[in-house]
């Protein structure tokens, strides 16, 4: 929703887990990023780690 770039489901998933499980909006990972003042690849690493933990939002 911030810079209109197109989604992915992991930027979806992990706007969820982090933002707002109901959300119909989202932020790319890179605007995740920005909205936590962190680096893009520690937004990266976190997804793999959920996907590690079998979390439901990430399964495919
Ligand atoms: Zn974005």
């Amino acid at each position: 929703m911030a810079c209109g770039k197109p989604l992915t489901r992991d930027d979806m998933a992990m706007h969820k887990k982090l933002i707002n499980r109901g959300a119909k909006e989202f932020l790319c990972i890179h605007c995740l990023s920005e909205h936590f003042k962190v680096d893009e690849q520690l937004v990266r690493d976190k997804i793999q780690f959920f996907k590690e933990q079998g979390c439901t939002l990430f399964s495919n």
